[in-house]
């Protein structure tokens, strides 16, 4: 069988040199690459019923013409033509500008097909296309394809069409046929003649189902096939410890676990015990539980003699995390230190002999733990919490500490699950979707800015019952400086209005970190009752008796980060609220600022954000991770990605995958994207 994708495009007719240097701008060089080359639209010249057509739509209809069509010139070049014809028993009106000649070929009675724009009130087709005749069937749907330099689309159509009658029945699956069957999923040749000639949309439909899920296979097999071959060629070390001992640790928590607590810490100390090094992405909503679990993990590291790490973005974070696990471990004899750059001098030359000599059993702190002169005696368990905030090179860096400690990223932004495996390629990824009982739902309200008084007032309100508030200042992007500048005026604007009556602190990111600290203490402490802070308080911070949050300017946030920001309020037993001060101007704006007044649920926040978005700007410009796809599309798609994935997972373990004739394809897709050399290894 002749390897289309090593067949060039000179071998078909119609393609000359010249004509292929055209095409290998584009991308095509093989006869495969041209097949593979899909319309991105579809002119839709289906007979539609005016009646259900809306304003403003472009329709294709047939009718009959009534009454003489009338010219009218403007100057030389321009005219309009009218006419009006029947379709069926509606009579409409067609105008028709600057193809004068059509008048001679109109005539009363004659059937005619008009595609154009519909307007409605007017009852009138503003006419792109005249078919002089009755509507043909085969022209229901044409491919619309992306060219470049001197190929026309009508060119294009036609070098697909000689390459898919030429080569058409060569085009091999690599999807095996028992999963072609399972799927009830044409042939990839069907598909590809399907993409290219829709015979109608069901036909369409099926052929973008072949390719939405082949693309997926291949794509999970791909990172999955690197993530199996990283965790059977690292090494890792052995965590072991008395599970007694573990249990009796779980036991004197101040709750019992939740069973997507225990469900996670199954998965990771499974990985700690095991001889692989794990890789692991810890999700979880904001308020979900995720520090006790990192505790447990952490504690379960100390039993087994090693130390362990707790890296975090933020000084003030690094802190709360410091306090969170001493007390959490104040019954066990483990040693918990902090270490951030305001850790200076002879105490910070006695933390790090202390940490050398296995003294510390578990450092918290900032990238601090990352500098060169941080030295552990055994690192076994590193943690990050945040971990989005951290590039790719500083966790590498942050692994290498130990000789292969097993690492766990925690993140409180939910992604969903597939996109998550999609973006952090290799890494495994744990959930904890349940939240812990007796939380009360943050009520969350959108209030434009004329209504900052009637806010104001409801703060107060709180206030009065012994709650805290936060403040969130208006962002401005690019412009630390403006964002601080905001905050101090907004500080001045609620202490004028306030008068005496509460202590207002005032946190941004020009305050040192000692600055920083004690307005973060006071407002533990409850000595400040109303917080104005820039974005600084995002991640993190858990004051309990702060029950009120008011978020200027919200639609400037995207959802991830509001669900972020509001997460420093319900911590507590009592009811919270999240007011979005916001006036957005665009629909997306204000579907944003609807979401947030809907939904708690952080999974639910960030599909939407997803679909509002788009993968890419959802990851950010820097995970470049996010693959492009021909025709799947991540988000639409996503459902198709869940079962690819699954598919993909039980395929590598299986054992005939790796011996099975029906899976050749698929193993020489792997073998050939170099997966396996080992380059790839970080
Ligand atoms: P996050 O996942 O946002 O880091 P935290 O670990 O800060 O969440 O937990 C939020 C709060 O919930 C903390 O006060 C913690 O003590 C409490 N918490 C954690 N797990 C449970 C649980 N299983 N039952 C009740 N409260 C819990
Ligand atoms: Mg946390």
């Amino acid at each position: 069988m002749t390897n289309l994708s090593e067949t060039t495009v000179t071998s078909l007719k119609g393609i000359g040199e010249e004509t292929a240097n055209s095409l290998h701008a584009m991308g095509i060089y093989s006869v495969e690459d041209l097949l593979m080359h899909f319309p991105y639209r579809y002119e839709d010249y289906r007979l539609r019923d005016i009646s259900e057509v809306k304003h403003e739509e472009k329709i294709t209809v047939e009718g009959k013409v009534h009454g003489e069509p009338s010219l009218m010139y403007f100057g030389k070049k321009k005219s309009r033509l009218t006419f009006r014809f029947y379709v069926g028993r509606f009579l409409v009106k067609a105008v028709c500008f600057n193809r004068p000649y059509y008048k001679n070929k109109l005539s009363i009675n004659d059937t005619i097909t008009i595609t154009g724009k519909w307007d409605q009130h007017r009852q009138t087709i503003t006419v792109m296309e005249i078919h002089f005749g009755p509507f043909m069937k085969e022209s229901e749907v044409e491919p619309v394809y992306s060219v470049k330099g001197n190929i026309t689309v009508k060119q294009m159509r036609k070098f697909i069409g000689n390459a898919l009658q030429t080569y058409g029945s060569g085009l091999e699956s690599a999807l095996p046929v028992s999963l072609l069957q399972k799927y009830k999923l044409p042939s990839k040749g069907d598909s590809v003649r399907a993409l290219h000639n829709p015979v109608n949309q069901e036909t369409l439909k099926h052929a973008r189902r072949y390719f939405v899920y082949e693309e997926f296979l291949l794509f999970q097999l791909k990172i999955q096939a690197l993530r199996k071959y990283k965790r059977e060629q690292t090494e890792g070390l052995v965590h072991e410890f008395p599970k007694s001992k573990l249990e009796r640790f779980i036991a004197t928590l101040p709750f019992p676990l939740t069973g997507a607590q225990n469900r996670v810490l199954g998965e990771i100390l499974g990985d700690m015990t095991s001889p692989y090094r794990m890789n692991r992405l810890l999700q979880g909503d904001v308020g979900s539980g995720k520090t006790v679990v990192a505790a447990i993990s952490l504690y379960g590291a100390h039993l087994s003699g090693y130390q362990g790490a707790l890296m975090v973005p933020t000084e003030i974070l690094a802190e709360q995390h410091a306090q969170s696990l001493t007390s959490l471990f104040s019954e066990t004899e483990v040693n918990i230190e902090l270490l951030t750059s305001s850790v200076k001098g002879k105490r910070r030359r006695e933390l790090l002999e202390r940490l050398a000599n296995g003294e510390i059993d578990i450092l918290v702190g900032t990238h601090a733990l990352i500098q060169g002169e941080v030295n552990f005696k055994s690192l076994g368990l590193v943690i990050t919490d945040e971990q989005h905030r951290f590039g790719v090179e500083q966790r590498r860096v942050l692994r290498e500490k130990g000789s292969n400690p097993d690492v766990l990223f925690m993140t409180a932004t939910p992604i969903p699950r597939t996109l998550a495996i999609t973006a952090f390629g290799e890494m495994d990824v744990s959930i904890i979707d349940e939240m812990p009982a007796g939380r009360k739902a943050i009520e969350t309200y959108w209030a434009k800015h004329q209504m900052i008084d009637r806010v104001l007032g409801f703060v107060e309100k709180e206030l009065q019952k012994g709650r805290q508030a936060y403040v969130i200042c208006p962002l401005i992007e690019e412009s630390e400086k403006l964002d601080v500048q905001n905050a101090i005026d907004v500080h001045d604007m609620l202490t004028h209005y306030y008068r005496e009556k509460w202590k207002i602190g005032l946190m941004h990111g020009r305050l040192s970190s000692d600055e920083k600290e004690k307005v973060m203490e006071a407002f533990s402490e409850n000595e400040v009752q109303l917080l104005v802070s820039t974005t600084v308080v995002e991640v993190g911070v858990n004051v309990p008796n702060a029950t009120m949050m008011v978020i200027y300017d919200a639609e400037r946030f995207g959802l991830s980060q509001l669900h972020q920001l509001r997460g420093r309020v319900g911590r507590g037993s009592e009811q919270s609220y999240c007011i979005l001060l916001a006036d957005p101007k665009s629909e997306v704006g204000k579907e944003r600022m609807k979401i947030m007044t809907e939904t708690n649920d952080g999974f639910v926040l960030s599909e939407k954000d997803l679909e509002l978005r788009g993968p890419g700007d959802f990851f950010g410009r820097k995970q470049s991770g996010v693959p492009e796809f021909k025709v799947a599309d991540m988000v639409h798609d996503y459902r198709a990605l869940e079962v690819a994935r699954q598919d993909a997972h039980d395929l590598l373990y299986s054992d005939s995958f790796w011996v099975d004739e029906e899976y050749k394809g698929l193993r020489e897709m792997i073998e050939h994207s170099g997966i396996l050399d080992g380059d790839k290894l970080d």
